[in-house]
């Protein structure tokens, strides 16, 4: 086996040292907790005494904006979709003192020395990360080193096209993301666009689903190098092995961005994009419910210089050294990923999400595409003449957090029609169906008294709209009742609720 001799590495850049998986030193195999007697050292007093000082001591500036926060999403109802609730152990690995390591390169080649740890930290992450997909390690290989899921993409593409080079994926007012190649008539926004030349594809007017047919026409004139499949407010899940036909038909790669899916996707709760896909990326902190970060999976067995080009393309084309205690943490959430009960978890979003949309559904709300199969759902508010700006301002101030959002035919991107609900952290909080009709019920109420403010406001400004609602005492008396029952459940990373320190109510 051949192993890199660390010295030997160049202490600049840019010569690589081997990724090829086989040169991969196998962690040594030792017995947990084994430790030779405490050495007990006495503190400095001198200029680094504050080193060992508490946050809530040191600073209680920062602490106080900690505890604030705490008590925010204790006592609010997190309805954005992109976020969740992660665990407690997840959040001591991000605090912990892997922070300090500097280890750019891959485990066993590495340009500094004192990596025996993290080595074994980042091939324990990885061999979960293929575990947690049921990737087939001789088909997969995975880079755990994405700061985010926009690095992840810029690094994905970087590794897969070259610069000029076309791509096509879900435009942004039809659920895609940014980083698949958003740009406007005035201007290129996203990186990915500025680097690619990019062409979106769309969901339809009518129904909200993504239009593969009219995808396949224009791929067939525009020839992309890569296709990108995979949203960020799409209700419905994926046809992957359309996608993969289309790809093929051009000789594209075909990439999923499962970001918002990917806890389900590891639960095996929505279509699988590694039977069709050559790159996968994804975030850690959406569905998936670890720490912020990003993980590129890429074939190795179709092209022999992929996994290389992956990850040079990470390191050192778009990053420099790991964020070891993230992917410490990223590892703890990829061990609770493989568990029974995330697989619990995930289905139960999913009836979360399906119990909140026949609610509104029911009570003769427009949904795009009339529901949802994932943990999201797109909320269309023309018919009743209202904005997202609107509702989410007003559902803010009532303790609710959603975002606005661009539903199938906005005009005005500036106005989006609609906002996003998504069922992750109420889920992560132990709301079950009752639970979640209640909240149901509360965007309802939200709702009607939206639509009570515009009317009161005189105008359709937004400002006037604010100032309706500050004097509604509908909207106090949601806002109370939301608090009352949102800190009626636990918030995950809180063993004990009775510690988070309360703050008056602001509303
Ligand atoms: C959230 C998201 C990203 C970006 O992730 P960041 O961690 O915010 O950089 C990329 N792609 C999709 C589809 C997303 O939903």
């Amino acid at each position: 086996m051949f192993r890199p001799a660390l010295r030997s590495l160049p202490r600049s850049l840019p010569r690589l040292a081997p990724s090829s998986s086989s040169s991969l030193p196998t962690p040594i195999a030792r017995p947990l907790l084994t430790r030779t007697m405490a050495h007990k050292v006495a503190l400095p007093d001198d200029f680094n005494k504050d080193l060992y000082v508490p946050l809530a001591q040191l600073d209680p500036e920062v602490q106080e904006l900690v505890d604030r926060e705490t008590w925010r999403q204790f006592s609010g109802l997190e309805l954005i979709a992109s976020e969740n609730l992660t665990s407690l152990a997840a959040l001591e690995a991000n605090g912990s003192i892997f922070t300090n390591k500097y280890s750019e390169g891959l485990p066993g080649a590495r340009y500094y020395g004192g990596n025996e740890y993290v080595d074994e930290l980042e091939i324990l992450c990885q061999k979960r990360a293929l575990e947690a997909f049921s990737a087939d390690p001789t088909k997969w290989g995975v880079n755990v080193q994405p700061y985010s899921g926009s690095t992840a993409n810029f690094a994905a593409f970087t590794a897969l096209i070259n610069p000029q080079d076309r791509l096509m994926g879900l435009g942004l007012p039809d659920g895609g993301h940014l980083t698949h190649g958003y740009y406007t008539a005035k201007k290129k926004i996203s990186a990915s666009s500025i680097y690619f030349q990019s062409f979106p594809y769309q969901v339809k007017k009518d129904t909200g689903y993504i239009d593969y047919d009219l995808l396949a026409a224009n791929a067939k004139l525009f020839k992309p190098r890569a296709i990108v499949c995979g949203a960020s407010a799409y209700p419905r899940d994926w046809d992957y092995k359309r996608l993969r036909q289309i790809a093929d038909g051009e000789g594209a790669y075909l990439l999923c961005d499962m970001a918002h899916i990917s806890g389900l996707v590891a639960a095996g709760a929505q279509n699988n994009p590694f039977e069709y896909c050559d790159v996968v990326t994804t975030t850690t902190h959406k569905t998936l419910r670890g720490p912020r970060a990003g993980l590129i999976f890429f074939r190795k067995d179709k092209e022999a210089d992929m996994e290389s080009r992956i990850n040079n393309a990470v390191f050192p084309a778009c990053q420099g050294g790991p964020h070891n205690h993230t992917i410490a943490a990223i590892a703890v959430t990829l061990k609770l990923a493989n568990t029974p009960e995330f697989k619990a978890y995930a289905r139960a979003v999913i009836e979360n999400a399906q119990t909140m949309a026949k609610f509104l559904h029911d009570k003769g709300y427009k949904l795009q595409t009339d529901g949802t199969e994932n943990h999201l759902i797109l909320w269309d508010l023309r018919p009743l003449g209202l904005t997202g700006s609107k509702v989410e301002k007003l559902c803010d101030m009532a303790g609710i957090t959603i975002n606005k959002n661009a539903v199938a035919g906005d005009v005005s991107a500036q106005t989006p029609g609609g906002v996003r609900l998504g069922l992750a952290c109420l889920t992560s909080r132990s709301m079950h169906k009752d639970d979640i009709l209640r909240v149901a019920s509360f965007l309802d109420r939200a709702v009607q008294l939206a639509l009570d403010a515009q009317k009161a406001a005189g105008s359709k400004k937004l400002v006037d709209f604010v100032a309706a609602v500050s004097s509604s005492p509908g909207v106090t008396q949601l806002a109370k009742e939301v608090r009352e029952f949102a800190r009626a459940f636990p918030l995950p990373g809180v063993p004990d609720s009775s510690k988070i320190k309360a703050f008056a109510d602001e509303h």
